[in-house]
């Protein structure tokens, strides 16, 4: 008997008929006699739906007060998942409880609509699982100490489920979802995108950091500190195929670093249509610049990827860098008020409709010459690169968003990822 997490996304529980073919699989791994928690998110659409309500009535701007207001509403939509889902188990004869994130409880710090999980109690979900009943928790959410329900952020139900199998040291956590695995880049925009049989956690990390959206980071993060077996696997196989079958399918997250069977330089390719990017042209190059200017906007809570200076002449630089693109309008707001008329720079200037496409792989760091080939792939393309940032196992490139999914294809098929390694 093993204490199994499985996680079931929106998708994945779009429907009353959706939700009864989960219940159907997770009781046939309860009667396999494993110890079952299951952590669904909220219906597809049905978070937008809820965000899109409160939006029509809020305020401009942002406040934590408005936050803790958001995650109250988001926070709805699992809450409808597990009563649902906890019902169609009970319809296929098993016992099942359903809990909220405060019910569990799930403790988060207060940063709403972005919360991080503190600690999860577990004793009360250990209780019914000795009872011999599956317990259903609301993915996404949690609640801080002043008992206000907080969200953790898009996607957030993969990190509710690799930290409850954390927490309660599962034998294995499951993320059901719309694909049948990990594949080398979202099959959406590449359709020879290959399933990966296993994925390095640095490169699952690195894949999701990089805008990859099939699991959100922090899930990675989680499982990465705490060892979690994660595997992503399809909700769409028939709920009745062999357990045993079923359990090696998808896509494992493996922490052997030498056990690498896939033994391509590059593994995947990630993007991020979510970022923007910023210009202060002709500041001054003097040494401390690079404070002054991010120094105010690492103040405002505002996060910065990439970065680029460029050479000086007649003792001016230009500098840029990218920032999410929900915060480029407070970004330009900043410099053009503030930090442009204090750094004397000539002119701000700003770009919300870039994108940034990456390649990522642990084998970059014994291979030389993997860069230049993706440069070269994307000069074939006639494709303009902005900004370069590399680390140890991937090579980012900011471009035009327009030439997004050109520049994903073409990489795609440069690096033969289409081919199974040998
Ligand atoms: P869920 O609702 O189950 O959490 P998500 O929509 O969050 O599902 O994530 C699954 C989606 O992630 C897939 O439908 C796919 O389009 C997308 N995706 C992005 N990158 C990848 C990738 N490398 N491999 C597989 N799917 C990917
Ligand atoms: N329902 C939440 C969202 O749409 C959480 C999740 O699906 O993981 O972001
Ligand atoms: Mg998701």
């Amino acid at each position: 008997m093993a204490l199994i997490v499985h996680k079931y996304g929106g998708t994945s529980m779009g429907s009353t008929d959706r939700i009864r073919n989960v219940a159907k699989r997770v009781a046939k791994w309860a009667r396999a006699g494993h110890q079952m928690v299951v952590v669904p998110s909220a219906m597809s659409g049905e978070t937008n739906r809820l965000l899109g309500l409160a939006k029509e009535l809020a305020p401009a701007g942002s406040s934590p007060e408005l936050n803790r207001e958001l995650d109250m509403i988001a926070s709805t939509g699992e809450q409808v998942s597990v009563g649902l889902l906890a019902i169609a188990l009970q319809a296929e004869g098993v016992e099942a409880v359903s809990y909220t994130g405060w019910q569990v409880p799930l403790n988060t710090d207060s940063s709403y609509t972005k919360a991080r999980i503190e600690s999860i109690e577990d004793s009360r979900v250990r209780a019914d699982l000795a009872a011999g009943k599956v317990v259903v928790i609301a993915g996404f959410q949690g609640v801080d100490d002043e008992m206000n329900i907080t969200t953790l952020g898009r996607g957030g139900s993969d990190t509710s489920a690799v930290a409850i199998a954390a927490a309660m040291k599962a034998d294995e956590c499951l993320i059901y979802t719309d694909v049948d695995g990990v594949y080398t880049t979202d099959p959406r925009i590449v359709p020879e995108a290959r399933r990966l049989h296993t994925i390095s956690f640095e490169e699952m990390l690195e894949m999701a950091s990089l805008g990859s959206k099939i699991l959100q980071i922090r899930s990675v993060e989680f499982a990465g500190k705490y060892r979690v077996p994660l595997r992503v696997l399809s909700s769409f196989t028939p709920w009745d195929i062999d357990i045993n079958e079923e359990a090696k399918s998808g896509t494992l997250i493996s922490f052997e670093e030498d056990e690498k069977m896939e033994q391509a330089v590059v593994s995947g390719i990630a993007f991020n249509r979510d970022e923007a990017k910023v210009t202060l042209l002709g500041v001054p190059d003097k040494p401390g610049i690079a404070f002054q200017i991010l120094g105010p906007v690492a103040e405002a809570n505002i996060d910065i990827d990439v970065i680029i200076q460029n050479v000086s002449q007649d003792g001016k630089t230009d500098f840029s860098f990218t920032v999410h693109r929900n915060d480029y309008a407070r970004t330009m707001a900043l410099l053009e008020s503030t930090v442009g008329p204090a750094t004397q720079a000539a002119k701000v200037q700003g770009d919300p409709k870039i994108c940034k496409v990456s390649i990522v792989g642990i084998g970059m760091r014994s291979h030389v010459g993997v860069a230049s080939k993706m440069f070269r792939a994307l000069s074939e393309e006639g494709i303009n690169i902005q900004m370069i940032s590399t680390s140890e196992i991937k090579t980012s490139v900011v471009i035009d968003e327009k030439y997004m999914e050109l520049a994903v294809r073409a990489l795609h098929k440069a690096f033969e990822l289409e081919k199974n390694p040998e």
